[in-house]
């Protein structure tokens, strides 16, 4: 099979196994409300599933330096929690600054020694994906695609287990995370350079990508920050580019879900990757973010998630002049227009909103209609939420698990509450679930304004004068819904809050609808934000969805469809969501460096060397013919010094 086969083959196929996971619970169950609260001990179901996975060996609580498993240098340990029952599903260890240095070094050694470039670009990529040969050449066994797949299960189990979301949903989690290794196994086949036509005839320009005709030019060791929204395709995002380029790694996973990506790099242990190329590291945020940004070593930080975060770390790359890559969040618009397919809609609005339990930086925050559709829409669209079942995302037809921990809820809450109090109507849900833990109902609410928390990024600044200054810092979701709460309590409800500038997602199920007349309204509405990530438009308008697609800031549009990632586009965000882009072709620059190279042309000195004698001759020849010298001077394009 051709490289160009397999990719035609897989886009249609990775889309609509995403798209069919999703949909298929979507049709097929009722709102579970009467459930009882789900237990904190360990349940059997549980139990069994962590042995299994122990026996496994995929089930891992140490962190990967040089290629040994380890524990915290103090023996620290942290736990990580079943969203769904609050259970403790593993311990692992809390490292910090001493172990990330441990990591950076042996990725540096790693690097240094150049054990990856002791192999050629194409065998490398061979080693990193199971892929049929175009040749005769043999694919290097067991191999690190291969294993994704093979064990979709059991990384399905475990991104259900820490992180919650449905089963299905997770095992299609593991197909979008696996199809980023072996693109980029693929790619590194096809990283060139360029020719620059040159000003100066006697010297050619290039542009080098790779040392030699075989090896790339990798930007060095990669610090690379992920976040638990999920847990195996941000890292696979990352890691799959830069070891395809010859980097080497320090995965930094979030301190919530870190199995999944211990269970990932168990796996490329097992495909053969060498000692030091991918370590992985958890526990103090920002003692091991500050370990990255501090070390000349690491020369590039790639990062996704929050974007109060993010810039932290732009802040911090400074120091060392760090390559980075930012994927942060989003505010992301879904116009609905009048002249939409209102079931196509209504379906890619779903899709868009609520994958992930809102969980989802492309996730649809602000829902846009035209009011000519608006009730219409409305009332379809909360029909087809309604129809959601919330659940233990093991549970059988179970379309939306709990949110990942009770911080999440209060910020969702604290959100909910601020549309009430300003005017909303809950059309559907609007509280906590009656499973408990951190489930949530999965929410509708209708006349959100521009002015709400919902569907605004504001930064809170000042409040209250009676309690003097009040500030509330980026992420301190707990201290809005606190805040919102004390505003009650004290009777403050005239507050005036429109000034006030936050900048959060509501990262939950909950659908703001918001109404609008014109084009150029949505056009406005949709960009009245710093972030830039994904935006949806339904229109069955041809020509509007190209000028309104145009007029949007938006790294991502989808058209039509609320599903829009994959690994053969390029995925990032403009304004504050972020720098560079991650998976396609142009994934695969932010880790080469780009060599500029000026040779002097030899050949084309020897070439003018010819012309001139050719010159001479055409020269002598015109004392005889008038029109060849005419011809000869044309040709030659700049002054050219010549003896008659
Ligand atoms: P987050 O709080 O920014 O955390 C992301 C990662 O950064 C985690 O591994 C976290 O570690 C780590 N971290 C936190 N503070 C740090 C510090 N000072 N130095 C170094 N690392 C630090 O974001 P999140 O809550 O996990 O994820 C949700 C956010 O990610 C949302 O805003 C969402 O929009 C965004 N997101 C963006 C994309 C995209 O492609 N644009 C994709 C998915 C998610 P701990 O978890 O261990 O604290």
């Amino acid at each position: 099979m051709t490289l160009g086969r397999i990719a035609l083959a897989r886009i249609p196929a990775t889309r609509g196994t995403i798209h069919r996971l999703f949909s298929t619970t979507l049709s097929s169950s009722s709102t579970n409300r009467t459930s009882p609260p789900l237990s904190r001990h360990m349940s059997m179901k549980s139990d069994n599933l962590v042995s299994k996975l122990t026996s496994s060996g995929l089930l891992k609580t140490q962190g990967l330096i040089d290629g040994k498993w380890v524990d915290a240098h103090d023996g620290d340990t942290i736990k990580v929690l079943n969203p769904a029952t609050g259970e403790v599903v593993a311990n692992v260890p809390c490292m910090g600054q001493s172990e990330t240095n441990d990591a950076i070094s042996s990725a540096y050694d790693a690097f240094r020694c150049k054990k990856l470039h002791t192999e050629p670009t194409v065998q490398f990529s061979k080693m990193l994906a199971s892929m049929p040969s175009e040749g005769n050449d043999t694919w290097m066994s067991p191999l690190q695609y291969d294993l994704l797949i093979s064990h979709k299960e059991e990384l399905g189990q475990l991104i259900t287990l820490e992180q919650g979301k449905p089963l299905k949903e997770a095992m299609g989690e593991v197909i979008y995370g696996a199809s980023f290794i072996e693109f980029y196994a693929e790619e590194a086949k096809r990283v060139y350079g360029d020719i620059i036509p040159a000003t100066l005839g006697d010297r050619r320009l290039f542009v080098l990508k790779q040392q030699s005709h075989e090896f790339l030019q990798p930007v060095g060791v990669v610090g690379a920050i992920t976040p638990w929204n999920f847990p195996l395709a941000m890292i696979t995002r990352k890691v799959g580019p830069a070891l395809a380029c010859g980097c080497t790694v320090i995965v930094k996973p979030s301190e919530l879900t870190p199995l999944t990506a211990l269970a990932a790099a168990e796996l490329a242990l097992q495909a053969g990757i060498p000692p030091g190329v991918l370590n992985v590291v958890m526990g103090k945020a920002s003692d091991i973010g500050d370990a990255l940004l501090a070390s000349p070593e690491v020369r590039k930080i790639t990062f996704t998630g929050s974007t109060a975060v993010g810039k932290k770390l732009m802040a911090g790359a400074a120091g060392t002049v760090k390559r980075l890559s930012l994927e942060l969040g989003g505010n992301a618009p879904c116009i609905v227009f009048d002249d939409a397919d209102l079931d196509v809609a209504v379906k890619g609005s779903l899709a868009a909103k609520f994958r992930n339990s809102g969980q989802t930086c492309v996730c649809a925050n602000r829902i846009i209609v035209q009011e000519g559709i608006y009730d219409k829409f409305a009332d379809a669209f909360s029909k087809a939420v309604q129809s959601m079942q919330v659940g233990d995302g093991f549970s059988e037809g179970v379309m939306q698990g709990p949110l990942i921990n009770e911080a999440a809820v209060q910020k969702v809450e604290s959100f909910v509450e601020d549309a009430i109090f300003k005017g909303a109507k809950v059309l559907l849900g609007g509280k906590r679930h009656s499973l408990g833990m951190t489930f949530y109902e999965p929410t509708v609410i209708s006349d959100v304004t521009e002015a709400m928390l919902l569907s605004r990024q504001t930064k809170l600044e000042v409040l209250v004068s009676d309690w003097g200054l009040i500030q509330v810092y980026n992420g301190a979701c707990c201290g809005l819904h606190f805040l919102f709460r004390s505003l009650k309590y004290f009777g403050l409800h005239s507050v005036d809050i429109s000034s006030i500038s936050f900048w959060e997602e509501v990262f939950g199920p909950v659908a703001p609808l918001l109404r609008f007349k014109t084009e150029e309204e949505a056009i406005l509405m949709a960009n009245n934000t710093k972030a830039g990530l994904a935006a949806y438009i339904f229109t069955n308008n041809v020509q509007r969805s190209w000028r309104v697609t145009e007029a949007l800031e938006y790294g991502l549009v989808g058209v039509n469809e609320g599903l829009i990632s994959t690994e053969v586009a390029p995925f990032g965000g403009l304004k504050q969501s972020g720098l560079g882009r991650e998976g396609s072709k142009y994934g695969m620059d932010e880790y080469l460096e780009m060599i500029y190279l000026l040779y002097p042309d030899e050949i084309c000195l020897l070439r003018r060397h010819e012309q001139k004698m050719r010159f001479k001759v055409c020269y002598q020849f015109a004392a005889h013919n008038h029109k060849v010298i005419w011809i000869a001077e044309s040709v030659q394009s700049r002054p050219f010094e010549y003896e008659a």
